[in-house]
């Protein structure tokens, strides 16, 4: 029948709302414009309620299915261990392997693949299992390429990566700053480290290819050097592909809310939007030095501000960790906005004419597509990195002189920065960088662009593979 002729997917993406959504955008994606059939696999000990919320409007209208595996059995000790994403995710995607393998004994129709993130290789042999082909979905190829070098970093480099006096070499990749490695990678003795090595020597091996949420033209180095530098071929025997920039869909939205409706009312490209993504927080000092570098500039802003995480001992209402009195002074310049905000349509808003981000990749790329030049704010993760890339390389962004995770940056500089991007020729300068690079995203994405290619190869391979599953059934 005609559901059956589809190539058909299988995505299972780890716990999270920040591994789950992508996964749920790459689903409706691979329906609405590669003609695949989908089915997303959600991995949990407990559903909140947001990411019930994420399932509803990424499923409204239905294109794909989604299954929920019974709640695991979170009494093992690896499960329950305090620790970071790399240690505990993959302890978790374990122990979902046996109800995954009935799921999928359970389906009339077999998927002709599986695609997982980082953290669900331990999955792939039940892909295995079924003939099935397996894939790796990640966001951006410098930091991959980091991950995929790490294990032989790890037999050449004595001591910190932190402490080396030389950036770290990649072939045929831009060198990493030490101040400038993967989270993971900041302490060689965290078991998270051992766990990061294990991944970046088992992607290569385990999987028929690495999906990257990133195109050609954004980051052509690294791509090109995993694909053809000599080096490169010992280390990684799978494709790369290609298949971004993808983002959630932004669209606008009605009713306007209180935050589109304060920016309806302000002048072209003034507002610096700031937020620090879903896990970010800053400390007491920072948000003091932030609050009046915003003041002292003068400009209009949208701040996303939390209670900070250590030193946070004045409790939940954001207005006691404010210079007294600043609310009322910026009132009419800005917005403190101290719950989610609808990041995809403010920078989608003409009024907005700067970004102070921490650099999450999704983030990045929000910004990117829709023309909107940044200030460089990375924390955690791979941000450091990707805050490199976007100054040095895509030049859409400046940043603080010494990195924000290392000291707390001060307000003239801050007031600094904000004035550059708003008020600017620099800040003019990078917007239309940023525009371009926004238009070459796109011409990657429409048909016979190089990520519409990507997902039209892995349509074929799918359908290929599903010939093989037949003969090897019967
Ligand atoms: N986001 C949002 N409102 C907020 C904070 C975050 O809509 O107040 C969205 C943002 O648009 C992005 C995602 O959450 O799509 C954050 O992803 P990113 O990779 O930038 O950072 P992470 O949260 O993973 O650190």
């Amino acid at each position: 029948d005609e559901m059956s002729s589809k190539p058909f997917v299988l995505l299972v993406p780890s716990p999270g709302m920040g591994h789950l959504i992508p996964f749920l955008e790459l689903a409706n994606c691979l329906v609405a414009h590669h003609n695949f059939q989908a089915t997303v696999v959600v991995v949990s000990s407990n559903t909140s309620p947001a990411q019930s919320q994420a399932i509803q409007s990424a499923t409204t209208p239905k294109l794909f299915d989604i299954i929920e595996l019974p709640p695991l059995d979170t009494t093992s000790s690896q499960v329950n261990a305090a620790g970071s994403v790399f240690t505990q995710l993959p302890a978790i995607m374990l122990e979902a392997r046996s109800s995954l393998r009935s799921a999928i004994s359970a389906m009339k129709l077999k998927p002709a693949a599986m695609i997982v993130d980082l953290f669900g290789i331990s999955v792939l042999p039940v892909a295995d299992e079924f003939q099935m082909l397996k894939y790796v979905r990640v966001s951006c190829a410098w930091p991959l390429a980091l991950l995929l070098y790490a294990p032989i970093l790890d037999k050449e480099v004595e001591g910190e990566y932190l402490d080396q006096k030389e950036p770290l070499k990649i072939p045929g990749c831009k060198p990493v700053r030490p101040e400038d490695v993967v989270k993971p990678m900041m302490n060689r003795k965290d078991p998270e480290y051992e766990s990061f090595i294990r991944i970046g020597s088992e992607i290569g091996v385990m999987s028929d290819g690495i999906l990257v949420n990133t195109w050609e033209d954004l980051e052509p180095t690294s791509l090109k050097a995993m694909r053809e530098d000599p080096e490169w071929k010992q280390i990684l025997k799978v494709p790369v592909y290609t298949f971004g920039p993808m983002i959630r869909p932004g669209g606008s939205s009605s009713p306007r809310g209180e935050v589109l409706g304060w920016l309806d009312m302000q002048p072209n490209a003034s507002v610096i939007y700031i937020s620090f993504g879903s896990g970010g927080v800053l400390s007491a000092d920072q948000i003091t030095e932030m609050a009046w570098g915003l003041e002292f500039s003068s400009q209009r802003f949208i701040w996303v501000v939390h209670p900070p995480s250590k030193d946070g001992d004045k409790g939940n209402d954001i207005s006691a960790y404010l210079p007294q009195g600043f609310m009322a002074r910026t009132h009419d310049k800005g917005l403190v906005v101290t719950t989610w905000a609808p990041q995809m349509e403010i920078l989608a808003h003409s009024s907005v004419g700067g970004f102070l981000s921490h650099c999450g990749w999704n983030s990045s790329l929000e910004s990117i597509m829709n023309g909107v030049p940044m200030i460089t704010w990375p924390l955690y993760a791979e941000q450091k990195m990707v805050a490199t890339m976007l100054v040095e390389e895509l030049k859409v962004a400046i940043r603080s002189k010494v990195l924000p995770a290392k000291r707390v940056v001060g307000r003239e500089e801050i007031e600094m920065m904000v004035r550059m991007i708003v008020e600017e020729k620099e800040g003019d300068e990078m917007r239309g960088r940023a525009k371009e690079l926004k238009k070459s995203g796109e011409t990657a994405l429409s048909e016979g662009g190089s990520s519409f290619n990507t997902l039209s190869e892995l349509a074929k391979l799918c359908e290929i593979n599903t010939q093989r599953q037949k003969v090897g059934s019967t």
